[in-house]
């Protein structure tokens, strides 16, 4: 499924439901954190890698539908900023070589 056709699908979503009207920058910036939290949510009080690979794969579903839901939210906050997202992407990725070089490590 290719970009549009997730755009076109959650557009149908919105608009026959009449809920343009709440889909504010604002509203869905806020939306964004607020689905990332519940992610973050799924790790909470895990202690080791291998607590979080146990919730990724014991709590797979949970952790999908909170992917789906950034996703989503980050898709229509595009949609109503008229952002596009791949260019966004693309502008971003350069900055990131530029900042980042491939032949210079960085030790975190
Ligand atoms: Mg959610």
């Amino acid at each position: 499924m290719c970009l549009e056709e997730l755009f076109n699908i959650l557009r149908e979503f919105r608009d026959s439901r009449n809920w343009q009207k709440y889909h504010t920058p604002k509203n869905l910036a806020s939306s964004i954190v607020i689905e990332a939290s519940e992610l973050l949510e799924l790790f909470q009080w895990t202690r080791s890698r291998e607590d979080e690979e146990k919730v990724i794969r014991e709590r797979r579903g949970e952790v999908e539908d909170e992917v789906a839901d950034i996703l989503i939210y980050l898709l229509f906050f595009c949609d109503t900023a008229e952002i596009d997202i791949v260019e966004a992407f693309r502008k971003k990725m350069a900055k990131n070589e530029a900042k980042y070089p491939k032949d210079v490590k960085i030790d975190f």
